[in-house]
């Protein structure tokens, strides 16, 4: 991936596409398997939006049966399987409990009603799998003693068991959207990051391209394309702001969504998810409130998601310690027995995301049910079309179908891309098992097993190429007591377009993605960084303080004994 603006300003793309998160990032990579000339650009870092703060479930639409939604929940599991099957690396199943009590709605017979109705809904999820540790499991039904070894302190009284079903949980969420990313760039996008799209380009009435300007340098120069893709996420209502070429248009409603991160080993591979307080106000069949979900990710556990009406900019989005406070109330009232305390909180997360349609203004939650699509066509504006994704899990499908309806306008345009097919970049993998064997035998003298298991996850197939450069004694030396290397640093710089410490930390590596990796992992990572770019002090510091703020903005804990953390 090189980040060539002078290509950027001279050449003209069948497609532009603004913004890098999930959408973006899918659209990128399916427009460039069809063959067109694409140019994606981000005005932060490839997946540095709504995207990165995800709860990183892969939704197979279970929950829309209480909708009676079934075109969405075929829909969803569908996207699912697709994920599971191209970035196998990054997305796994997730067995979740839901444990019963008593004969009603919350009884297991309700339970296994719906589960039955959704596995025979969506029989054939696992025929495009190749991969059998990718494979969603059927519903299961837990008795009460299995449910209590899974989870000994639920409150026992009135308990029957527990009902299983399976999701998908993905590893690393802005290296899933680096995969998009780099895909792209391999079928011949022009990928760049920190460069944002100003205003758009004009011909009469037809869109032509960006104003864009380079946020590193200031300096601003046109893209031209004859199609433009607005994929700015919680952003894109922004760049539909001129009212001369778009009068009228209303920014959308937008939920601030929220969760955090707990210092606690699972006890289990299990998530469990329990009642929380907020109800579900579009259910047909309610079961009582929304579920909160306390769901097992790489050594913690995660907890959510909340959900607020959030009218302000995106950027200003942020977790109070207030907020924070309450959940943890909330947390520990539907499920007593973790005891959680601010303290354990150690990240928290939070992005905006569309909500439902109309007025809510009461804080009566009606969520968004659909990504939002605008053919601008409607408004007399050719050459462009808006999309604005509601969840992670949809963004492949939903963006080709923002695709399709802009290519509407360029003749003779390939009709679709094979993209739940062909697999993304480093996950060309067959059977994960058989590679994570095949690969410790190739490189366990050198990499110690956690390492190689976090690249393996992180990279895929791609793991060789840390490998290559960790052969320097150099480079394989550790970031403070994390589990990561300086050659993570090194291939970040080098390969996939980090231009800032923040990118190495929060999005490349999983060094910052769920904890704070300790102020001496951050300090060697800008060393390594610098001596790639050639970074004095003053600069090595800058991008530390900005690191920290990053840091700091996700109530990140700092480790107990500064300098020291895990790249959990
Ligand atoms: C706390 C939380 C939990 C969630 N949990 C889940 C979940 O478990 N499962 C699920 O499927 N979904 C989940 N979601 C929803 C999901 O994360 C989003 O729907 C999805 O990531 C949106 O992707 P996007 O590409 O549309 O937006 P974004 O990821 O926000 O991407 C838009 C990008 O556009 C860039 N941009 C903005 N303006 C410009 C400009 N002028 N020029 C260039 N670039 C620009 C931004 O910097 C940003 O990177 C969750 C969301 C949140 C906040």
């Amino acid at each position: 991936m090189r980040r060539d603006l002078q290509a950027l300003s001279s050449d003209e793309f069948d497609v532009l596409v603004i913004g890098a998160g999930a959408f973006g990032a899918a659209a990128a990579w399916d427009a460039a398997l069809r063959g067109l000339r694409v140019a994606l650009i981000e005005r932060r870092d490839f997946g540095g939006g709504a995207s990165a703060e995800c709860f990183k479930m892969v939704h197979g639409g279970i929950r829309y049966l209480q909708h009676a939604d079934i075109r969405r929940l075929r829909s969803s599991c569908a996207e699912r399987t697709a994920l599971l099957r191209i970035a196998p690396h990054l997305v796994n199943p997730l067995p979740i409990v839901i444990p019963t009590y008593g004969h009603g709605r919350q009884g297991k017979a309700f339970l296994a009603a719906g589960m039955l109705a959704y596995d025979a809904l969506t029989a054939g999820k696992n025929s495009a799998i190749p991969d059998p540790s990718r494979r969603i499991a059927g519903m299961k039904l837990l008795s009460k003693n299995q449910t209590l070894d899974l989870f000994p302190e639920l409150e026992q009284r009135g308990l029957t068991g527990g009902a299983v079903f399976e999701d998908g949980q993905m590893y690393h969420t802005a290296r899933l959207v680096l995969a998009f990313v780099k895909s792209a760039a391999s079928r011949g996008a022009l990928a760049a990051n920190y460069t944002e799209a100003l205003q758009f380009l004009w011909e009469g009435r037809r869109v032509c391209g960006v104003r864009a300007r380079d946020v590193l340098s200031a300096g601003e120069f046109d893209i031209r394309a004859k199609l433009v893709l607005n994929a700015a996420g919680p952003w894109a209502d922004y760049l539909l702001g001129d009212a001369d070429h778009f009068p009228g248009h209303q920014r959308g409603h937008f939920s601030r969504d929220a969760c955090f991160l707990v210092d606690r080993k699972p006890r289990s591979l299990h998530a469990l998810a329990v009642p929380g307080w907020s109800k579900d106000s579009d259910a047909v069949v309610s079961r009582a409130a929304r579920h909160l979900f306390a769901v097992p990710w790489r050594e913690c556990m995660l907890i959510g998601v909340w959900h607020r009406l959030f009218a302000e900019r995106p950027d200003t989005a942020l977790v109070e310690e207030a907020e924070l406070e309450a959940w943890i109330l909330e947390m520990n009232d539907s499920y007593p027995a973790l005891r959680l305390k601010r303290e354990d909180v150690i990240y928290a997360n939070c992005g905006l995301v569309p909500f439902g349609d109309g007025e809510s203004t009461t804080g009566e939650l009606s969520f968004g049910k659909e990504s939002r699509y605008i053919d601008h066509r409607a408004q007399g504006i050719a050459g462009l079309v808006t999309v604005i994704g509601i969840r992670y899990t949809t963004a492949r499908g939903d963006s080709a179908r923002a695709l399709n309806l802009l290519l509407q306008q360029m003749p003779g345009a390939p009709k679709a891309a094979p993209t739940a097919e062909v697999a993304l970049a480093g996950g060309d993998i067959g059977d994960f098992e058989a590679f994570r064997s095949a690969a410790r035998r190739e490189v366990a003298a050198r990499i110690s097993s956690r390492t190689l298991d976090a690249w393996l996850r992180n990279y895929g197939t791609e793991f060789r190429a840390l490998a290559a450069i960790a052969d320097s004694p150099a480079q394989a030396e550790r970031l403070g007591d994390t589990d990561a290397v300086v050659a993570e640093v090194t291939h970040a710089v080098r390969e996939e377009m980090a231009l800032k410490l923040e990118d190495v930390i929060l999005r490349r590596t999983q060094l910052g993605s769920g904890s704070h990796p300790g102020s001496i992992a951050i300090s060697r990572a800008a060393e390594a960084m610098g001596a790639v770019l050639g970074w004095n002090e003053a600069r090595r510091r800058d991008e530390i303080e900005e690191t920290e703020l990053e840091l700091r903005r996700h109530r990140a804990a700092v480790p107990a004994s500064q300098g020291t953390g895990g790249s959990r």
